[in-house]
């Protein structure tokens, strides 16, 4: 089916179009026919992700009668964010409807600019309840002619305690009109507002396994509770091109984990409710704009948040709630692309994964926390193809290129690479020598510390396997651990020790995965070229390096080693204790900040971007 088919107005079509839509999504699909033929109400179970803001948003637009400058359409959305995406949304689909005038409310922002903007004729308004109410209460927006009143996120906004103002918003605006809620679950609140407010209203579920959440990889790994944070940093470690949000459970734990990862070097902030809605406009744009890599956030602020590229959704711990899973996940993975939702779980918090699954109808994967030789060879790789890649100011750097070429003068090819490379790789290789394995069960004696056994780099049990796709089909290591786990159907980080050359690449599996691998890989083709996947006769390299098991003067819990190259150190810090961070200029971040080892933050984030083009390959 095709959105011309859909009965759309040709503006929107256009509209639409251009914004690459090819086809409805499945509630698009049934949702629009509906709006625009029948005045009766609409509940809508569809969680962000599935296409709802056009699903309301289009057949709206159609209906609005642009002459009219009175308020037709009526938007509810539990946080400013959420409204301003919407209103966004609203503005491209109506960007070839002239004379088309959408305001967006909320708390924290001066009221008198939002009435004035109101008075100028806003046929739609987006609103947050709060904000909506006070408008209501002083008489500053007229609702007797609204045709359309959406409830987006209705069981979120009853979870923050909106519950007497979206009664009274409901009330208060004319019986006649169309009412089109939205919600990821019907928990009774919901149901009660269906039953009192709405007549009969027409129901489209769309199923929990919607087109983005089946690209969603659900992983978890159980950790001992002391080693939480460092399994958090070591999986951030293992990921230099992650793009991700950290779940955490209250504002005080957001907060304090975004100042630990602030103080160990990584390009992080916290977004909760504690932080004036300047700081958090603060943090949602650097992180927009990808200038920041990793947010960490309470459940209520990320409300809202549709960022399509975030490569990992990472709960740092369960939400006490389990259906609060879902809406985490949900924030990655979309618009078709592929993402990753984790858990860090102890041994006593186990029996809630079971819980998920039954939930989502979906298995985790268990996940192994890389140990730090595999971090160590990870990060070499990135900084490697980074190096490899960069792009040369030739203009710039020639004036300076005299004085070192006479210093290297004297360097073979080889060790100018390896003094160039061990500038980052020292640091994370010093970092991780004594580095323990933080899998929950495994060994980790007093008496392996003290007598400095080394980790064992054998790999037995592990096998090497070849590929036939490198460099030239666009991928990176990182694009490759998700090419092979996606048609293997594997965790991503079973895929390790990659080397990804030009045409062809080699990578570690365990001896287990092989099999699933060849045969997963039979018919696989990329761009109508057959993928060959074969066993190696070597056994796996080890990677080298990899110390002592000592832990003393290992892992840093916070403070230890700054990063090199401008504001990584005190300059962060500076900020982060009000956690917005509005003081601290975004390019001290770009240059202070990184995946705690082996690249800053631009760096980071550029190749996240350059590999988010070459995914776009398969
Ligand atoms: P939503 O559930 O409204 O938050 O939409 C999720 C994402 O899917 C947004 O980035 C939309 O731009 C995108 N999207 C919505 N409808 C379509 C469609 N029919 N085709 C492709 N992308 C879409």
């Amino acid at each position: 089916m095709t959105f011309s088919e859909l009965g759309l107005i040709e503006p929107i079509i256009k509209a639409v179009t251009e914004l690459g839509y090819e086809n409805p999504t499945p509630i698009q699909a049934e949702a629009i026919p509906y709006v625009l033929n029948n005045n009766t109400d609409l509940v809508g179970l569809a969680q962000t992700g599935t296409g709802k803001t056009a699903a309301f948003g289009l057949p709206i637009l159609n209906s609005i009668d642009l002459d009219n400058r009175s308020t037709q359409a009526l938007i509810i959305a539990p946080t400013r964010e959420l409204g301003v995406q919407i209103a966004n949304d609203l503005n491209k689909f109506g960007k070839y409807m002239r004379g088309l005038n959408i305001v967006t409310v909320y708390g924290g922002a001066s009221i008198m600019t939002q009435i004035k903007d109101i008075s100028r004729g806003a046929q739609i308004i987006v609103a947050t309840p709060g904000r909506m109410m006070d408008l209501l209460e002083r008489g500053k927006v007229k609702v007797n002619e609204i045709k359309f009143l959406v409830l987006d996120e209705a069981d979120e906004m009853l979870n923050m305690g909106f519950k007497e103002d979206i009664d009274t918003i409901l009330k208060t605006t004319p019986k006649e009109k169309q009412t089109l809620l939205f919600s990821a679950t019907m928990p009774s609140e919901v149901r009660r507002i269906a039953n009192q407010y709405m007549h009969e209203p027409h129901e489209i579920a769309v199923a929990k396994q919607s087109q983005s959440a089946e690209n969603i990889i659900h992983q978890y790994y159980e950790v001992h509770e002391r080693d939480r944070y460092l399994a958090l940093k070591r999986i951030i470690d293992y990921n230099p091109s992650i793009f991700g949000i950290i779940f955490c459970r209250t504002r005080h734990e957001t907060q304090d984990i975004a100042e630990k990862l602030i103080k160990d070097g990584y390009n992080a902030d916290a977004l909760h409710g504690d932080l004036s809605q300047a700081q958090r406009d603060s943090v949602m744009k650097r992180y927009r704009s990808r200038t920041l890599q990793l947010l960490v956030a309470t459940d209520v602020a990320a409300r809202g948040i549709d960022v399509n590229e975030v490569t990992h959704v990472l709960n740092y711990n369960l939400p006490d709630d389990v259906e609060v899973y879902t809406h985490r996940s949900g924030r990655t993975a979309r618009a078709g692309k592929h993402g990753v939702s984790l858990i860090l779980v102890n041994t006593r918090e186990f029996s809630r994964i079971r819980q998920i699954e039954k939930m989502i109808g979906k298995q985790f994967i268990k996940g192994t926390i890389p140990h730090g030789f595999e971090v160590c060879e990870k990060q070499l790789i990135h900084l490697v193809n980074k190096v490899h890649d960069i792009a040369v100011s030739e203009d710039e750097i020639a004036p300076y290129l005299p004085v070192a070429n006479e210093l290297f003068a004297e360097m073979s090819k080889e060790d100018v690479i390896k003094h160039f490379l061990s500038v980052e790789f020292n640091r994370f290789l010093e970092y991780y020598r004594n580095a323990v394995d933080l899998n929950q069960g495994a060994k980790r004696t007093a008496g392996d510390r003290e007598h400095g056994k080394t980790l064992n780099l054998s790999n037995s049990g592990t096998q090497r396997m070849f590929i036939n796709v490198g460099t030239t089909d666009g991928f990176d290591d990182n694009q490759l651990a998700d090419y092979i786990g996606d048609v293997a159907k594997i965790a991503p980080s079973q895929i390790r020790q990659l080397s990804v050359r030009d045409k062809f690449s080699f990578f570690n599996v365990d001896a287990a995965h092989a099999d699933p691998i060849l045969t997963n890989f039979k018919k696989e083709k990329l761009n109508n070229r057959p993928i060959r996947v074969d066993v190696t006769e070597d056994r796996g390299h080890g990677g080298g390096g990899g110390g002592g098991e000592r832990r003393s003067g290992g892992e840093r819990q916070g403070g230890g080693e700054r990063r090199s190259g401008g504001g990584g150190g005190s300059s962060y810090r500076g900020g982060s204790s009000n956690g917005g961070g509005s003081s601290r200029s975004s390019s001290s971040r770009r240059d202070g900040g990184g995946s705690g080892y082996g690249g800053g933050s631009s760096s980071s984030s550029s190749s996240a971007s350059t590999g988010e083009k070459r995914r776009k390959k398969y």
